[in-house]
Formats: structure tokens, sequence, C-alpha cells
């Protein structure tokens, strides 16, 4: 597939994986993808199977290591926080942020994904930053409402440079862990307004580089429509990433 930007799929394994079977996912995903150049791979383990899926990552050449979260603060009184000087102990790159299971379940609110966004930049890493509308906001037409809110407070004080650096996860809350996927033409209507709204938060040519994922329900047998929308860029994967199979298939059938 050629397309204008990279796309870039990432594995969101959330608080699955111990660390014996995180490094045996991380081996059968470098003998499965080992091939794949056009994609740039992302997995993003639970913080306890960082260290030694970094270990396992270095005798990959295509799969880059994400977190799951990170502080907004660097090292200090923070019981229970990562920080970004932690995670580049274990050659991190990418670090999703404002997921809306965080949202939810850790009230994360716009103002802090965006302070969070600006740590993550501060160390030289890329954060992946996650919107998306509910299913009632939806049905109640607020979907564009909802994003650009979410869009224009999660990048807040982000400046050009920064922006091509982040990559955006369009994730409709109503399709994560559903089986609901968003058909190609909602996923594609996202993801140019997403697109749209940043052209004028930064400019046009920003807005032509950074990457939009689309996530939700994305499995092996829907990722080629959906990578062929001209503003999907990548996806990110909840529980088809669980297995080697379903994302390296993810991965080969979206090239
Ligand atoms: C996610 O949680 O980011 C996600 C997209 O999950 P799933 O693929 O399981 O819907």
């Amino acid at each position: 597939m050629n397309k204008e930007r990279k796309l870039i799929i990432a594995g969101n394994w959330k608080m699955n994986k111990t660390v014996a079977e995180a490094t045996d996912l991380l081996a059968d995903l470098t003998r499965d993808l080992a091939a794949v150049k056009e994609v740039d791979i992302v997995v993003c383990p639970p913080f306890t199977a960082l260290q030694s899926v970094s270990k396992a990552i270095l005798e990959t050449k295509n799969i880059k290591l994400g977190a799951q979260n990170m502080s907004e603060n660097n090292f200090g009184a923070f019981t229970g926080e990562i920080c970004a000087g932690m995670l580049k102990e274990f050659s991190v790159r990418y670090v999703i942020l404002g997921h809306s299971e965080r949202r939810l379940y850790q009230k994360e609110s716009d103002a802090l994904i965006a302070k969070k966004a600006s740590a993550v930049h501060a160390a030289a890493l890329k954060p992946i930053v996650c919107v998306g509308e509910t299913l009632a906001e939806r049905e109640a037409n607020q979907t564009e409402k909802v994003l650009e809110t979410q869009v224009r407070g999660s990048l807040a004080g982000l400046t050009k440079e920064q922006i091509v650096e982040t990559v955006l996860a369009y994730e409709p809350v109503w399709a994560i862990g559903t089986g609901k996927t968003a058909t190609t033409q909602q996923a594609q209507d996202a993801h140019a307004f997403i697109r749209r709204l940043l052209a004028k938060m930064f400019d046009e040519a920003a807005a032509k580089k950074v990457r939009i994922q689309y996530g939700g329900s994305v499995k092996p047998a829907n990722a080629k429509e959906l990578m062929s929308q001209l503003d999907v860029d990548g996806a990110l994967v909840g529980g088809a990433s669980l297995e080697a199979r379903s994302f390296a298939d993810i991965i080969k059938n979206s090239i």
C-alpha cells in the first residue's frame, strides 16, 4: 500500500502478560514479522515486562517498544508513578497517553494529558495520544465537538515541531473491546476531521505529517480496508495484539 505517511501499528497489551508470557509473545512476533519494513511496529507491554521485552527487542530490527502511560513529573515523591527517565532505561520510544480506559477509570483530563504529552516530548520520546467519543456522544451527534475538545485540550502547548512527532489514535470508545468496528467511512470521516483541526491549530504542512491511528476492534479481517482510507495511518490494537498470529496478520494485511 503506497501511502503518504508510513503506517504505524501498535499493540496495547494493557494489564495482560506475565514476564514469561510477554517474552514469548515478543519472540513469536520477532519471527513472524522479521521481513516487514513497510510499517512502524510498536508493542506496549505492562511496565513489569518492559525490561525483559526491551532485552528481547534488541534482537529485532523492526519492532519498537512503547509504554502505556507516563507521569507528567520526572523523579521524586510520586508514589506509584513511572517517569520518562525510567522508561528511557528500557529503550522505550513511544508512550500511549489518554487511553479511554485511563480517562474513565483514572479520571485523566485533557489538561493532564497535555502535561504528559509535553513531558514525553521533553524526554525525546513520542506520545500516542488517544481521543474518541462514547456511543451516547455519537448518537447525540456530538462526535466532532467531543473530538475537537479532546484534541485541542490534549495537545495544548505543543509546538509545530512536536506535533509532527506525535501520533494520534482515534478510538471510538464504543468500538473498544466490543467487537464493533467503526465503518471505514466513519473512521475516515473522523480522521479527516482531526487532520483539518490540526491544520487550524498548527498549519497544513504539519497536519499532513501527523499519523493518525484507528483503534477499536481491529482484526486481521478488517485491517486492510481500514488502512486503505486516505487519513488512516495505522492502528492501535488491543485484544488482537495479545496473540502473535492475529497481530502479525493485522500488520501483514495492512501492507
Ligand atoms: C484499545 O484498547 O486501544 C483497543 C483498540 O482495544 P481493542 O482492539 O481490543 O478494541
